[in-house]
């Protein structure tokens, strides 16, 4: 079986796991903390230093690339080669597949890990219906679940960014042998929806264990005594909460929980060691750092003063300074937008082989059309943000850079020998090192504006600067960013 032509090369679609056994012998030395193996897993996959992964599987459950549409072909071709595949059953009849669950759930605990249902695949692939952000070709059939019952005995609306998420405080319970006080009640539609069943201080609830892991407020059994309140002021910033869609929100986009979410997520999305919350929450109430960028202008002087920051600090800007020029995708996914992460943009920006923010601002919803994995309410959550924090993006890109691709280029090596370059002014898709770094790449050479120069790039060729003028004197060819790209990408 050949591999298929396409813009995305070859993916494998795999989980990660600690087997029961392993989880159970090491847990002492590898996984003090860890409650379970899933926590283990979980827990070791965000390790920053890979510490741990020697203890980590991964089961692969699908390619993307091979030549065929075939599911059960797939798998064999991924067992020949000798990956770690699903256990697999095809299927003809309904009742087929009702038995298949029934065998798994009876043999559950003789696996060698957690499994929460199964996963019920048309047996051709549809590129189509992959398309949609919940496939209907390939549906969980997920195992029923543990039930309990208990009392409500209030709601904690908890400020994540934005976003006020209800948790359920009730009476201790036991549900798959560990003790429940909080549950999940979702969001704020579920919450309203609940309400008109009897949700209610006091009353009575069923909770599960979804995915035998977070525990999730299922049904009310019988009503309560007292009506729920709806908070309608941020805790933060006293600003109002107005509902978005299903979710309750703070609408002050200057709210420091907000700000502190964004900057935690750029944190945690470029793996910047030693910067916690409680060292973000200094720097930012000495006014050091507002936004993404800030971060890259940070020094040791200028953390000066305050307290508990020291000489240590140094090892922060060295992380910070490591994470500079990020690929796009890993850039974009920097950004708070909701749901939209680096699995999302990296097939946008592999298939549209997009370079730079300014690709990025100028996307529209039909250039998203045809993208796997990504529907239209991805598409629409992407053009509205992207739009909303276009002056940031450009203005964080001019700061940190992004990595050029250069085996991407059409450009070869040695193609520029004996071409010469001279930048003046600011780039805007890039930082100037980088360009330079593109020109000795492909075997041009940098020089300043003189006799032999081949080209000044500029985006202001009438700017009047010295350099523009000399170069015009001496009949040096001026072009602007886009030219010098094209020389590149075509
Ligand atoms: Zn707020």
């Amino acid at each position: 079986m050949g591999f298929k032509r396409n813009d995305r090369g070859t993916q494998l679609s795999v989980q990660s796991l600690v087997p029961y056994k392993r989880f159970k012998s090491t847990k002492e030395k590898h996984f003090p903390d860890m409650a379970n193996c899933r926590n283990g897993a979980a827990g070791t996959m965000k390790q920053k230093d890979g510490v741990g992964c020697e203890y980590l599987d991964i089961i692969v459950y699908d390619i993307y690339g091979l030549n065929t549409t075939n599911e059960s072909q797939k798998l064999k071709f991924l067992e020949d080669n000798k990956f770690n595949v699903t256990f697999n059953q095809y299927c003809t009849k309904l009742s087929e597949i009702i038995a298949m669950r029934n065998n798994v759930i009876a043999n559950r605990e003789n696996y060698n890990f957690d499994i929460d249902g199964l996963v019920i695949k048309c047996a051709t692939t549809d590129e189509k219906d992959l398309k949609r952000d919940r496939p209907e070709k390939q549906i969980a059939f997920k195992f029923e679940l543990d039930i309990a019952t208990t009392t409500l005995i209030d709601i904690d609306w908890r400020q994540s960014g934005k976003t006020f998420t209800p948790v359920a405080k009730v009476n201790a319970v036991n549900l798959c042998g560990t003790t429940v006080q909080n549950a999940s009640l979702a969001n704020l539609d579920r919450v309203i929806e609940l309400q008109k069943t009897g949700l209610q201080i006091g009353c009575q609830v069923e909770v599960t264990k979804r995915g035998e892991i977070i525990p999730y407020v299922e049904r009310v059994i019988s009503k309560g005594k007292k009506d729920l309140i709806i908070p309608n002021t941020c805790t933060t910033c006293g600003a109002k909460l107005v509902k978005n869609g299903p979710f309750l929100e703070c609408t002050n986009k200057d709210c420091h929980e907000v700000k502190v979410h964004q900057l935690m997520k750029w944190i945690n999305k470029m793996d910047i060691m030693h910067l916690s919350r409680k060292t973000l929450d200094k720097l930012m109430a000495a006014n050091k750092v507002n936004k993404i960028a800030d971060f890259y202008n940070l020094t040791l002087n200028s953390v000066q003063g305050i307290e508990g920051i020291g000489q240590g600090f140094q090892r922060i800007i060295d992380e910070i300074n490591r994470t500079r020029n990020p690929e796009l995708a890993k850039f974009m996914a920097g950004f708070d937008i909701d749901g939209i992460g680096e699995r999302v943009w990296k097939p946008i920006i592999d298939t549209l082989k997009l370079k730079s923010v300014s690709d990025i601002i100028n996307l529209k919803a039909t250039d998203l059309d045809n993208i796997p994995g990504i529907g239209p309410s991805r598409i629409a959550i992407i053009i509205k943000n992207v739009s909303e924090i276009s002056k940031e993006l450009i203005a964080t890109e001019k700061v940190v850079g992004i990595k050029i691709p250069v085996k991407e280029t059409k450009m070869t090596a040695g193609k520029l020998n004996g071409i010469s370059f001279c930048f003046t002014g600011a780039l805007e898709s890039m930082k100037r090192p980088q360009a330079e770094a593109m020109v000795i790449n492909a075997g041009g050479a940098i020089k300043s504006v003189s006799k032999g120069l081949t080209y000044l790039v500029t985006n202001d060729p009438f700017s009047g600067s010295a350099k523009n003028t000399k170069a015009q004197a001496l009949g040096i060819k001026l072009i602007d960013e886009k030219t010098f790209l094209k020389m590149f990408y075509g």
